[in-house]
C-alpha cells in the first residue's frame, strides 16, 4: 500500500475525509490503471476528473486531432491545441493538472484486432467513443478480459450511462442491451448536434462510476442504465436484462474464449 506524502494528504484532503474513500481508498486510486476510449466530449471531463482524483495511470486511446468545432464541449483543449492529436493534448493538460498522474497517449484507432492488447491490464475501461461499432468491440473485449466497463454516450439533449461486469453470472453486457444489429445507425454528433454541457454531465458521471469501480462505495451500479433527458431535466434508471443467449457474455460464450490475463 502506498503511503501518501504531505502534498498528497493536502491535495486529496476532500477525498480522504470521505469515510467511503479515506487514505486507503486514495492510495488505491493512485495505484490504479484505467483506459479511456475516446478523448472527445465525454473523454475530456472524464479525464479531468480522473486526473484530479489522482488516478495514477490513464491510458487514452484516440486517433483524432483537435478541431475548432470540438472546443464547444471538449474542455481539456484550447485553441492552441487545434491540429494536435487529442491524446497528446490530453497528456499535456493532465501534466498541468496533477503530477501524480501519468497519461499514456495511444494515437491509434481501436479495432477488433488490437482491442485486447490495448485494454489488457486495466482496472477499469471507460468508453466515451463516438460510434456503435467501437462500443461493441470495447464491450466484447472488456467482458472477455473480465474488466469492468463504464459506458457513456450522448446525442443532442440525451445521455446514457451504464456499468458492466458481463462475465459475472446474472450480469448483462453492453451487447445484451443493444443486441447484434450490425446495421444499427448511430448518427454522429456532427450530423445531429449535441449540447456541450450535456457531455460534461455524462463525462463527469463516467468518472464517478470509474472511481466507484476502483474504490467501491454506496450501491453497486453494474447492470443499470441511466438515461438523462435534458430537454426536460429528467433522469431515469433501468435494470438491463441479461440475455441468456448473448454471444459475448453467456456462460457458453465465456467458456469458449479463454483469454490469458
Ligand atoms: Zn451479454
Amino acid at each position: 500500500m502506498n503511503t501518501l506524502t504531505d502534498d498528497q494528504l493536502d491535495r486529496y484532503a476532500r477525498h480522504i475525509v470521505l469515510k467511503e474513500i479515506g487514505g486507503a481508498g486514495q492510495a488505491q486510486l493512485l495505484a490504479a490503471h484505467v483506459t479511456v476510449v475516446g478523448a472527445g466530449g465525454i473523454g475530456c471531463p472524464l479525464i479531468q476528473y480522473l486526473a484530479g482524483a489522482g488516478v495514477g495511470s490513464i491510458r487514452v486511446i484516440d486517433d483524432d486531432v483537435v478541431d475548432l468545432s470540438n472546443l464547444q464541449r471538449q474542455t481539456l483543449f484550447g485553441e492552441s491545441d487545434v491540429g494536435i492529436p487529442k491524446a497528446e493534448a490530453a497528456m499535456h493538460a493532465v501534466a498541468r493538472l496533477n503530477p501524480d498522474v501519468k497519461l499514456i497517449p495511444i494515437i491509434q484507432r481501436l479495432d477488433a484486432d488490437n482491442a485486447a492488447s490495448l485494454l489488457r491490464h486495466s482496472d477499469v475501461v471507460i468508453d466515451g467513443c463516438d460510434n456503435f461499432t467501437t462500443r461493441l468491440i470495447v464491450s466484447d473485449a472488456a467482458t472477455r478480459l473480465r474488466i469492468p466497463l463504464v459506458s457513456a454516450a450522448v446525442g443532442q439533449f440525451e445521455g446514457q450511462l451504464s456499468v458492466y461486469r458481463g462475465w459475472e453470472p446474472e450480469q448483462p453486457c453492453y451487447r445484451c442491451l443493444v443486441g447484434e444489429d450490425p446495421a444499427r445507425a448511430e448518427a454522429s454528433c456532427a450530423e445531429q448536434g449535441v449540447l456541450g454541457a450535456l457531455t460534461g454531465v455524462l463525462g463527469s458521471l463516467a468518472a464517478l462510476e470509474a472511481i466507484r469501480a476502483l474504490v467501491p462505495f454506496g450501491e453497486d451500479s453494474a447492470g443499470k442504465l441511466l438515461i438523462a433527458d435534458l430537454l426536460s431535466l429528467r433522469f431515469r434508471t433501468l435494470n438491463i436484462p441479461t440475455d441468456p443467449a448473448c454471444p459475448a457474455c453467456s456462460e457458453s460464450a465465456l467458456a469458449e474464449e479463454e483469454c490469458p490475463a
